[in-house]
């Protein structure tokens, strides 16, 4: 990509998961001449690298919601619970806690699934537009538009499920209820589903438009294709502040300057932020995934599909299935619970006999960077010079294009295509 720079452009970003790729590849497609900083050797590799591949722009309801303060104290005390919580005495870990109890209140769910329904919106044409300017890009990230399936296994559900619907169909979402029948009709690699495990299954919900895409591949395609100067395998250090705005980062052995810097440094953002004196509430949590090579393409899913019984999701890449799913809130830690993994392969085994072969599961351990309602924070700081595009939990593939739009129009001084003060960094 090749652009004119306009004095005063030139950006550095600290972070090349997904949100810093398309944040340099939004930002370099309007002239901004990018520098690309990363701890790791390439872009991606980071929480990025495994995920669950859905780009799910009509399910972008928060983790925060009445029925997740119920189930809480279930968190704390099973070791088998789809999620789990380890309490930690640290002050941010508590202060988080109580940011995402105190967002647990209806009116704050429905504010903050329609902001980020307006941002996913948002990152579904930006995306689009993207792919259509560089061809290239769908075939080698693996982009499908395959529809979602949702599975719910548990009949009772149905009536709160039917109002979200009609609730976020008001707000642009095409989604229907559909009847188990309908559900393998929809999903043929079900046929062959055991009910065992996960149940039988009482109703889904059908998303025709949802699409998936392999993160780690679309941020390696769009950093190439922004032109970005690569400066990977160098952790940065700090910032430096002149005048009270920051106008370097500190890298081993030296410093880069640039006119404007984002911080897209996933869960580290913090780390990085607090010799400043403030730190945002991101919250790691950590998932896992396996990659399985599919053996019988006849009985392996084509569909996006979510287990909302299992909190699992299944998405095809190419020849092989990613499932991933699982949600633990224990710091940085980033090992992996081989209970887990067995956990991923035996809802496979049940859910598409024959589909895929276990040899080498590929077994993963990502931590989403979480803030305690649900929103990303995009914009600027309290430090000139300084924006961060950070916090997008579990969503941060299907929301990284529109968020990119969104710091890009905020930086270019533009009026932004939806409004921003849901994701503002400093509260008003
Ligand atoms: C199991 C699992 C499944 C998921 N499934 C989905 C899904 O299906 N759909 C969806 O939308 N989202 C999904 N997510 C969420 C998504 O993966 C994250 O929100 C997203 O990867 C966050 O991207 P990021 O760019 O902010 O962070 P990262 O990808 O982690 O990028 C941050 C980068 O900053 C770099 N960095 C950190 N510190 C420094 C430093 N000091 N100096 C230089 N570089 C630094 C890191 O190396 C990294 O490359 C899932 C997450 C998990 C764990």
């Amino acid at each position: 990509m090749t652009h004119a720079t306009p004095r005063g452009r030139t950006v550095c970003i600290v972070g090349a998961g997904i949100v810093g790729a398309a944040t340099a590849y939004a930002l370099a497609r309007e002239g901004w001449q990018v520098t690309l900083v990363d701890a790791r050797p390439a872009p991606g590799l980071g929480e990025s690298r495994a995920n669950g591949a859905q780009l799910s722009y009509s399910y972008v309801e928060p983790l925060a919601t009445p029925a997740a303060l119920r189930a809480l104290p279930g968190w704390l005390l099973s070791d088998d619970s789809p999620l789990r919580w380890r309490p930690r005495p640290e002050a941010a870990h508590l202060r988080w806690l109580a940011a995402f109890v105190a967002a647990c209140r209806w009116s704050e769910v429905r504010r903050t699934t329609a902001a980020l329904l307006a941002l996913s919106g948002l990152s579904r044409t930006t995306l689009q537009r993207w792919l259509a300017e560089q061809p290239g890009i769908a075939g080698a990230a693996l982009h499908r538009q395959p529809g979602k399936l949702v599975l719910y296994r548990d009949a009772a559900a149905r009536a709160a499920v039917e109002r979200q619907l009609a609730w976020q169909r008001a707000l642009g979402c095409t989604q229907r209820v559909v009847n188990a029948d309908e559900c393998r009709a929809l999903e043929p690699a079900l046929g062959a589903s055991a009910a065992a495990g996960g149940g039988p299954i009482a109703f889904g919900v059908w998303t025709a438009d949802e699409e998936v895409i392999d993160a780690s591949l679309l941020a390696q395609a769009l950093v190439d294709a922004s032109g970005a100067t690569r400066c990977f395998g160098s952790p940065a250090l700090g910032f430096e502040l002149r005048g009270g705005r920051v106008v370097a980062l500190r890298l081993a052995g030296r410093t880069l300057e640039a006119d404007q810097f984002v911080l897209a440094a996933g869960p580290a953002c913090a780390e990085l932020l607090q010799p400043l004196g403030w730190a945002p509430a991101i919250e790691p949590i950590r998932g896992y995934s396996i990659t399985l090579p599919v053996v019988d393409a006849a009985v392996a899913p084509r569909a996006s599909v979510t287990d909302q019984g299992r909190k699992l999701v299944y998405a095809r890449l190419g020849e092989q299935l990613r499932v991933a799913g699982f949600a633990e809130l224990c710091g940085l830690d980033r090992r992996i619970d081989p209970r887990r993994i067995a956990a991923l392969c035996d809802a496979v085994r049940e859910t598409f006999p024959g589909a895929c072969r276990f040899v080498d599961p590929q077994p993963w351990a990502g931590l989403r960077p979480a803030t305690p309602g649900g929103r990303p924070l995009v914009g600027a700081t309290r430090w000139p010079g300084l924006w961060l595009n950070a916090g997008h939990g579990a969503l941060g593939l299907t929301l990284a294009g529109g968020s990119a739009a969104l710091i890009t129009d905020l930086m270019s001084g533009r009026h932004a295509a939806i409004e921003t003060r849901p994701f503002s960094v400093e509260p008003a």
